[in-house]
């Protein structure tokens, strides 16, 4: 994605064309791209030769899914829906682990029905359910145990999973607990111990706490785990300066792990695969000015883009056409919807807008369209993917009697 000429383009389409030919809101997601993200994150592992599940809840387009498939991607699920989604996009079951905290027996029944590589169940209750069902199946059932390390990530409050406070996963006293008290049962197979400490992480040393937490439990436990599953969490660059996560860091200390542990590993990415290959494009409707700022008021809201409203997540947002004049005047860009907080971001300065101006609010791709809502009785906007000069329309905008 980047300008040629003055104007913004995805892979070989101007997105004034995509604009123009499918409306606005519009996500609109690069395949290159995203075929590059996954070679990165491969070639950033290639020593460790892990189990790479690409986390559904980070974006769940069929078609997008099918681009995962094709590199040889699983899928690590947290419902029975993104389960019957990843299945339908051709995804292995041998390659899906199946995530959360709240698994109900219709979901793990369906799921051991299915034959999923692993269930990673997050307690002692949990443990017992999956036992229960897979008696009454006459299975015996991959299952992994969720850790909690009470490790803070150093990212976003609301996306740390890993801290004592958090509902995931059990203390290494409990988890010790569940394996003494199930490792004999003929219906369950514990094959892994899974963690995952939270998401845009960009500071290697929680991940390398993180590691060092799971190598003194498996001193503890003393039971052979045959995969480690290390979650995802991998950060990205939002804004052009900010921290870049140092794999080689991360990586550094999973390959000291694997000197003494010999087991396998899974990752879980979701947002490093998925998130800087979309962008919303967005058309502006009115310009309205105050005394000290201006407000650029678009046609996408927080219901189809709640990150910021919901984190203060940074997005930038950059001109489909760009121009050499620079309005000195700060600029909120917000949506329609009726809430305050129904806002994208505030410059200082802008290039200088017009209505009816296409702008691409940027790095989109993950936790972007999957958190959309009808929120004001909104439609959720089209998603397309752009593949060299061909773009295909993967989902169609709802329309409002459709939802009436
Ligand atoms: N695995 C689990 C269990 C998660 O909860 C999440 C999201 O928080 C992920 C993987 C994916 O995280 P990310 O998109 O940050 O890579």
């Amino acid at each position: 994605m980047k300008y040629k000429s003055g104007k913004f383009f995805i892979e070989n389409i101007s997105a004034a064309k995509i604009a123009k030919k499918f409306g606005t809101p519009l996500y609109c997601y690069s395949k290159g791209f995203l075929n590059k993200n996954i070679d990165n994150f491969k070639h950033n592992f290639k020593s460790i030769k892990p189990l790479i599940c690409f986390s559904i809840k980070a974006n769940n387009n069929l078609e997008i899914l099918k681009i995962i498939k094709k590199n040889n991607l699983g899928a690590d699920v947290v419902s029975k829906g993104e389960l019957m989604m990843s299945l339908k996009a051709g995804i292995l079951p041998n390659k899906i682990v199946f995530s959360g905290v709240g698994k109900t027996s219709e979901e793990i029944s369906f799921a051991i029905d299915k034959n999923i590589f692993l269930i990673n169940a997050e307690s002692e209750s949990e443990i017992k359910l999956i036992e229960n069902i897979s008696k009454n199946k006459k299975k015996c059932t991959g299952v992994g145990i969720r850790f909690n390390p009470n490790v803070d990530a150093l990212t976003n409050s609301k996306i740390s999973t890993g801290r004592n406070v958090d509902k995931f996963g059990v203390d290494s006293k409990i988890l010790i607990k569940i394996v003494n008290k199930f490792k004999f049962s003929k219906y369950l197979d514990i094959k892994c111990l899974s963690v995952h400490i939270g998401s845009q992480i960009t500071n290697s040393k929680p991940y390398t706490k993180m590691v060092n937490q799971v190598d003194s439990l498996l001193k503890k436990v003393k039971y052979k785990f045959d995969y480690i599953d290390f979650g995802g969490g991998m950060g990205i660059q939002y804004k052009k300066y900010s921290k870049k996560l140092n794999y080689k860091k991360y990586r550094r200390s999973i390959n000291v792990f694997l000197k003494k542990n010999n087991v396998k590993i899974i990752f879980e990415p979701g947002r490093s695969i998925i998130g800087n290959t979309g962008v919303l494009l967005t058309k502006v409707i009115y310009i309205k000015e105050s005394k000290n700022r201006r407000f650029v008021i678009l046609d996408a809201a927080m219901n189809d883009l709640i990150r910021p409203a919901l984190y203060n997540a940074y997005h930038n947002i950059i001109p489909i056409q760009r121009n050499k004049k620079i309005i000195n005047k700060i600029h909120n860009f917000v949506g329609p919807v009726c809430e305050t907080s129904d806002q994208f971001l505030t410059v200082g300065s802008y290039n200088k807008l017009k209505e009816n101006d296409i702008l691409a609010i940027c790095d989109v791709g993950a936790y972007g369209s999957v958190l959309s809502s009808n929120y004001n009785l909104r439609t959720r906007p089209s998603e397309v993917i752009v593949d060299r000069s061909k773009i295909k329309l993967v989902k169609k905008r709802q329309s409002i009697l459709d939802i009436i």
